[in-house]
């Protein structure tokens, strides 16, 4: 992959409030904080570029403060952001977050009509051959999203580009034919896929997890990481296979981990690194991303993660 320079991620950008106080349920006036920078895409490039891969975000904002929020903040973290059409018309995109005492949440987002579905894909902006283009098959699901990121995933396919994809196959999505085509389409085009283990389960309900990956590998995937969420990660490519266990961290907030997880490992392997660090240090990451509140604030960069790992016995993270 050395010849591969860019990581792209077309999608939704957004700010988030979260609520102070559990089981609201996003009826009761109370505290919130906020704007965070937010959307799956965001997260996931943010991380990627702090951990040193040059980048590019497509997408939307507004003319607002809670555009110029955000802009401030992917370029103070190295994210390309030439991509991102400011919009004179539009707001930038909302959303609003609750937790219940299960770690369920709540949430209100407002996509449809702001300037987070207002953008066009230039021409020009990125360069098919050179790309790594990520999707986060959840933007799937917005039908305004949709036919842009479909778009891109035939250029970069089509032009010599990789694709790697993030299935978030939730039954909201996998339920809507259209969306769920697309998703097939965006993981057969895939060379690397970072399916959780419920996206799994929900893909295909009848296999076994080996038999779903071995399925994956014998399709068009070069590399499947499963995320299991406090039970750690296993990578496995052809003939290669590590199994990485959980950190024991305290989870805070667990939003934004599967998108720091995955902008590690990418950004990780564009640069060369084997599967085993790109792995060890991506579930450092994640593990990371749930101790801290806030969707994006709780991506790290190389340093924060040699230090968490320097903490750590490697024996503790054995499987
Ligand atoms: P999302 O709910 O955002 O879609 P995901 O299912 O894609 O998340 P997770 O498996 O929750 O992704 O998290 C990604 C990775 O982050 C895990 O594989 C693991 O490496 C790390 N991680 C997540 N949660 C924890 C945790 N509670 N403790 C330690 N590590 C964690
Ligand atoms: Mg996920």
């Amino acid at each position: 992959m050395a010849e591969i320079r860019t990581i792209v991620t077309v999608g939704e950008i957004l700010v988030e409030f979260v609520s102070h106080q559990k089981n609201c349920a996003l009826e009761q006036i109370t505290e919130y904080s906020g704007p965070y920078p937010s959307g799956a895409p965001a997260i996931f490039l943010d991380q990627a570029a702090r951990m040193g891969a040059a980048t590019q975000m497509i997408g939307g904002v507004g003319d607002d403060g809670f555009g110029r929020r955000i802009l401030r903040r992917l370029r103070e973290d190295g994210v390309g952001i030439d991509g991102i059409t400011v919009s004179d018309e539009h707001s930038t995109g909302t959303a609003f977050v609750s937790y219940y005492d299960s770690g369920d949440r709540d949430f209100i987002f407002h996509i449809a009509g702001t300037a987070a579905d207002a953008f066009t894909v230039r021409s020009g902006v990125f360069a098919p051959a050179q790309t790594i283009l990520h999707v986060s098959a959840s933007s799937l699901g917005i039908s305004s999203m949709r036919d842009k990121i479909m778009d891109a995933v035939r250029s970069v396919g089509d032009g010599g580009g990789l694709i790697s994809c993030d299935p978030n196959a939730r039954p909201e999505l996998m339920n809507d034919p259209v969306t769920r085509d697309a998703m097939f389409e965006v993981m057969e085009s895939s060379s690397i896929l970072l399916p959780s283990t419920s996206d799994l389960d929900f893909l295909y309900p009848d296999l076994s997890e080996d038999a779903a990956v071995e399925k994956l590998l014998n399709a068009n995937a070069d590399i499947v990481a499963v995320k299991r969420g406090a039970g750690g990660v296993t990578i496995v490519s052809n003939g290669e296979r590590h199994d990485f266990a959980g950190y024991a961290v305290s989870e805070v907030d667990p939003t934004g981990a599967g998108d720091c997880f995955c902008g590690t490992f990418v950004s990780l392997i564009s640069q060369g690194a084997s599967l085993y660090d790109a792995g060890m240090q991506a579930n450092a990451a994640g593990a990371i991303a749930v101790t801290r509140r806030g969707p994006m604030e709780g991506n790290s960069n190389p340093s924060e993660i040699a230090q968490f790992l320097n903490s750590r016995s490697p024996k503790e993270n054995i499987a």
